[in-house]
């Protein structure tokens, strides 16, 4: 089940180094390239928005667009912000 990360979690993730985030995004773009280069462009509508967006109350997931309300009522948030829990984990 889908949980909200804690202040603690969040704060602890946010403090991964500038370059890790930079190495992850030429890996990226260098991926991208290749495969263009190797004649396969389609490969070029790699994700390079990493952002997903989870709805705040049913857990609908989706990339983010100008709906910020779910249709159950919830709102949008980013996905980062949440952590998949194996449920059977939480009632032992
Ligand atoms: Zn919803």
């Amino acid at each position: 089940m889908w949980v909200r990360r804690t202040d603690d979690e969040l704060s602890r993730e946010r403090r991964t180094p500038m370059w890790a985030h930079a190495l992850g995004w030429t890996l990226r773009l260098l991926y991208a390239l290749a495969c263009c280069i190797r004649g396969n462009p389609a490969a070029f509508n790699v994700n390079l928005d990493p952002r997903t967006v989870i709805c705040n109350k049913c857990h609908r997931v989706k990339m983010p667009d100008a709906e910020h309300t779910c249709g159950c009522g919830g709102m949008f948030e980013d996905i980062r912000d949440w952590k998949w829990v194996d449920e059977s984990a939480t009632l032992s």
